[in-house]
């Protein structure tokens, strides 16, 4: 058996080596290094798969955030609800830009933002949510969409974790995440479900006035060359990350249909201990399968954590500490919110190894290990 790793990427590279090796090659040949043909080709073929008018390449998914936050006018002190059961960038970035994040409650089975949390927790301040697809699959985004219209607030899609996800309305029509809110964030980190290989970001927009801005705004504020207009920063994705995530988007639909197989061999493996939860399966939204999470009922998770790993299995806990617990956030009362759920989560989730290159004995090996420890 094959070492067992959160995520095979030396394995996924072998199996595209011909094609990526070539296309970095091309790049090296043109010392077309900055803002080169891959970039632009890349952004096309982005804009394309996710169905959305604008996509707009950065350098990592956390300034993909900052820069949608930045691209909507907000002032310091407008209000930002976002879960706090998420990765400390969608957060941060809040923070950084003197906004207040205003943390709410998951729902206890998606592990995305709760709307009926959202709702309660508007205010005159608020301005704008970002909602997280945790883990790969969707948040209640026709509902989300709904409230925001209705209290006339910006949607900024945390889409690091679910790209490629698709989206159902009631009307049955469907969207990629990452398209359907006002702006779209995500990320190319390499162990994404669209990875580079060193760090990338993108921004997602239909709306044309937003996209100039976002595009402006990741150059500096400039409108056109030596003229800046506003305050902006400095965020590229490089043309070889480009030229990389060009052959690497070819493959992304069969990653995640490897991804789902990995997720079902789970919940087969799985289903029907008392002490497991599976994954939540939503009917509107299909599964990225980034992560694959377990929520445990009476199992000491830093036990099973522990003895995973002397089995030379890997786990993760994904998080340990919600935003709001963060001393990141004692300056905007963090601790004075009170999230039971994203508390409770924190202490019971654990998730396994999934990747495109994930084998039967493997998957095998770690549920009969798993399911030793969780029942004895
Ligand atoms: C990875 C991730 C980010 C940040 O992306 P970087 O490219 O590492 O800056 C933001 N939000 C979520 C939910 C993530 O998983």
């Amino acid at each position: 058996m094959r070492p067992i790793q959160m995520v095979d990427l030396q394995q996924q590279y072998a199996k595209i080596k011909t094609e990526v090796n070539l296309a970095i090659q091309e790049v090296l040949d043109s010392a077309a290094f900055i803002n080169g043909p891959a970039v632009s080709s890349f952004a096309a073929n982005l804009s394309q798969y996710l169905g959305v008018k604008h996509a707009i390449p950065c350098a990592n998914g956390t300034d993909a955030l900052q820069i949608s936050l930045m691209a909507l006018g907000l002032v310091p002190g407008d209000e930002v609800i976002t879960p706090s059961f998420t990765y400390v960038a969608t957060t941060e970035v809040i923070a950084l830009l003197k906004l207040k994040p205003v943390f709410v409650e998951v729902d206890k089975r998606s592990f995305c933002i709760d709307p009926a949390a959202i709702e309660k927790a508007i205010t005159p301040k608020t301005k704008a949510i970002v909602p997280v697809h945790l883990y790969g699959q969707s948040a209640d985004m026709e509902v989300i969409m709904n409230i925001a219209q209705k209290h006339n607030l910006y949607v900024i899609e945390d889409n690091a974790q679910a790209i490629g996800a698709r989206y159902t309305f009631s009307d049955n029509s469907v969207k990629k995440t990452g398209s359907i809110g006002t702006i779209g964030a995500t990320s190319f980190f390499p162990s994404k479900n669209l990875g580079a290989y060193g760090d990338g970001g993108a921004i997602f927009t239909n709306d044309d006035g937003l996209a100039a801005r976002l595009k402006m705004i990741a150059n500096h504020g400039q409108s056109k060359r030596y003229y800046h207009d506003i305050v902006g920063c400095n965020s590229r994705l490089d043309s070889l990350q480009a030229a990389i995530l060009n052959i690497k988007l070819r493959h992304l639909d069969e990653y995640i249909v490897a991804r789902n197989k990995v997720a079902d061999y789970y919940d087969k493996a799985f289903a029907g201990n008392p002490r497991i939860t599976v994954p939540y399966r939503s009917p509107n939204s299909s599964h990225a399968f980034h992560q694959y999470t377990l929520t445990l009922n009476g199992v000491d998770r830093n036990g099973l954590n522990e003895w995973l790993a002397s089995q030379h299995i890997p786990s993760m806990i994904y998080y340990p500490v919600p935003a709001h617990r963060q001393k990141m956030f004692d300056a905007f009362g963090g601790q004075n919110f009170n999230l039971d759920i994203t508390d409770w989560l924190t202490e019971r989730v654990i998730s396994l190894p999934i990747h495109t290159e994930m084998e039967e004995d493997q998957l095998a090996f770690i549920a009969e290990k798993l399911l030793s420890f969780v029942n004895k």
